[in-house]
């Protein structure tokens, strides 16, 4: 006698509810999908008590005739393959056939459709997956789906369910989702009769995003113009560099059209963000790819809810260079309006500038503000006063400190010549009437136009550009401009190293030690020079100049842990770029360091020269502007 049996038709589909039916939320996302599969461009979602005891999805789409209403409840029905090749082009969101008579084997269910044009429409009524009646229908064109009392025949499932608020808001945000997605489509949602949003159709995915979300989200965010590389053609909006979140909730991707869940692309979006994003937070994004169906496998999730690139290089790198092509346009865009003069009412200089084009003058010039300002130079003039004289002197030789903070308007540095590396500066003390634009123009062939109005709080530099005012976190903006200048360094000599009067030994786990032999190139071009000396012993001959002292030994082994932590996939590079952020933190300059306005003036633009100025290496802002339409906003000036 046989111990297998075939599974009823209704128990297999139980079965495969399990995993297609894990809670209201994947009911309504199964449903809106076939509603968008089947081109409605307007669905309506009511819900209620968080969706356990109703959800109802109405479409205007093409809606079934008789027949294929009942088909469309067998299990593996579905009109949208018919070969096994066609898996791999799919093009629709649906294509397993499970979903109808899965949810409807688990739930009190009735369908009503009717196609345009058809005289009549189909209504059938299902309990626990027994069809109870199939009888005509006079509703409108499209269909409608309504499911009762999930999981009434599976009390186990039942009690699986968690809070109305908390089911509610997972179906929330897969309507969203849906919502983002199909920007053409509109949408509606109910909860317990209280329509929570309303999105009608929309030509622009920036409308879409308004809608949902409002205005002033969508200023965090930059379009990206669609790019294609590999095959792959990635749009959508990304935000800016700086804000982030600290869950991967508002990290939406699509592929083809269909919401997903993948490490390669969250890879991308970080490779991308690089250093604009602060470490263990997640960026904002609404992304989509789209690409050849057959270079994505779709079919590796019963929820569908992952995929699988045949090359996920580039797919990687497809979204990487998309990320960072849209940061580097908000770069130059922002760097613009620091190029157009503010609008402060000024005389125009005489001689031949273009008035139009050429910066006005600000009513007061910054060196009148300066010298009005004589306060100012009562402050303490030498290097920020808060760093320590060894660490300010070990800075010096990297000359990173001095020249990005030009600290005498008059006077040459007395150390000027011990400098160890080419300074970018024009070298030399430059003349405190010409500190600024001419000087800059020459160096970039663009002149920056800004007025510093103060200093708040001893942190918050106060400016003005032709946007409005700007405020900028001096220690922030001093670690990215050390940042990035230790970066180029590392890039093209490496780090100096620092030889050490009496080489140290340190101690290794073995698994350290070999780590550490094989990166030691890279360790090198960091400034560190590393030998081994017996069984998981290092000699250590040279530390880079700004790596702290006290205890090298400790300080390498807590380096080597960090350094390892960061994923194989990120590049060497990144490595050592990771240990100079974490270093320059110390050495920048503080909240409560009293700059003199020159000095502030120098930071500024050094800031604004740096690949990416408007964020730390942590990935904080450095600078957020306040627009004139926002401070517009605030005195009422403007609705
Ligand atoms: P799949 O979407 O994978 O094909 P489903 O079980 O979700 O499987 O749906 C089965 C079939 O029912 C679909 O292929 C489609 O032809 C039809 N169908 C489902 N929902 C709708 C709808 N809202 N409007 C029109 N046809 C639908
Ligand atoms: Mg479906």
């Amino acid at each position: 006698m046989g111990r297998i049996l075939l599974l009823p038709d209704e128990v297999a589909s139980q079965v495969a509810a399990g995993e297609v039916v894990e809670r209201p939320a994947s009911v309504v996302k199964e449903l809106v999908e076939n509603s968008i599969d089947a081109e409605a461009n307007r669905i309506e979602v009511a819900i209620a008590r968080g969706g356990a005891s109703l959800m109802r999805i109405v479409d205007n789409g093409i809606g079934m005739d008789r027949d294929d209403a009942l088909l469309c409840l067998e299990r593996h029905a579905t009109s949208k393959i018919r070969t096994g090749a066609d898996l791999a082009k799919i093009r629709t969101l649906g294509f397993r056939g499970e979903a109808l008579p899965s949810i409807a084997s688990v739930s009190r269910f009735r369908l009503s459709t009717r196609a345009p044009g058809a005289l009549e429409g189909t209504e059938i009524l299902v309990n626990g997956g027994k069809i109870d009646s199939v009888k005509s229908s006079g509703e409108a064109p499209g269909t409608q789906i309504e499911v009762r009392s999930l999981f009434y025949n599976l009390p186990a499932r039942r009690k699986f369910l968690r809070s109305e608020n908390t089911e509610a808001s997972h179906v929330q945000h897969q309507l969203n989702l849906q919502a983002i997605g199909h920007p053409q489509v509109g949408f509606v949602f109910v909860r317990d009769q209280n329509v929570v949003f309303q999105a009608p159709p929309a030509t622009a995915l920036a409308d879409r995003i308004r809608d949902l979300r409002g205005a002033e989200f969508l200023e965090q965010l930059l379009e990206v113009s669609p790019e294609s590389l590999s095959g792959i053609t990635v749009s959508g909006f990304i935000g800016k560099a700086g804000i982030s979140r600290s869950t991967r909730a508002e990290q939406i991707l699509f592929v083809n059209g269909r919401p997903v869940e993948n490490i390669t692309l969250q890879h991308g979006l970080r490779e991308g963000y690089h250093t604009a994003l602060m470490k263990g937070q997640f960026p904002v994004t609404f992304l989509f790819l789209e690409m050849d169906p057959e270079s994505v496998d779709v079919n590796v999730h019963p929820a569908k809810r992952e995929v699988r690139f045949r090359e996920p290089d580039d797919v990687k790198e497809a979204v990487a260079n998309a990320v960072r092509k849209t940061l580097e346009t908000d770069r130059k865009r922002w760097s613009q309006t620091f190029q157009k003069p503010p609008p402060t009412a000024g005389l125009p200089e005489s001689g031949s500038r273009n008035p139009i084009t050429d910066p006005t003058p600000a009513l007061i010039p910054p060196r009148e503000q300066f010298s009005l300002r004589r306060d100012w130079s009562g402050f303490n003039p030498a290097y920020p006063s808060s760093a320590p004289p060894a660490d300010s002197s070990t800075i010096e030789h990297l000359s990173v400190g001095r020249e990005s903070i030009d600290r005498s308007p008059g006077g040459p540095s007395p150390d000027d010549s011990a400098s160890a590396l080419p300074s970018s500066s024009d070298g030399g003390p430059s003349d405190s009437r010409k500190t600024s634009f001419e000087n800059f123009a020459s160096r970039s062939g663009s002149a920056l136009d800004f007025r510093i109005l103060g200093v708040l709080g001893k942190l918050y530099v106060l400016m003005e550009n032709a946007d409005g005012l700007v405020v900028v976190d001096q220690h922030a903006a001093h670690e990215r401009i050390l940042f990035e200048k230790l970066r180029k360094q590392m890039e093209s000599a490496g780090v100096p190293i620092q030889r050490l009067l009496i080489p140290l030994t340190v101690n290794v786990t073995p698994k350290d030690y070999d780590w550490i032999l094989m990166n030691a190139p890279t360790l090198e071009k960091m400034g560190f020079a590393l030998e081994p000396f017996g069984d998981s012993t290092l000699k250590v001959d040279g530390i880079p100049p700004f790596f702290p002292t006290d205890d090298p030994g400790l300080a390498i082994r807590k380096l080597v842990d960090e350094l390892r932590s960061i994923t194989t996939t990120t590049s060497r590079l990144r490595m050592g770029e990771d240990a100079i952020a974490k270093t320059v933190c110390r050495h920048a300059i503080k909240a409560n360091d009293d700059l003199r306005l020159p000095e502030v003036e120098n930071l500024i633009r050094d800031l604004l020269r740096c690949d990416l100025p408007y964020c730390c290496p942590h990935g904080r802002p450095t600078m957020i502007q306040v627009g004139y339409g926002e401070l517009e906003k605030k005195f009422g000036r403007r609705v």
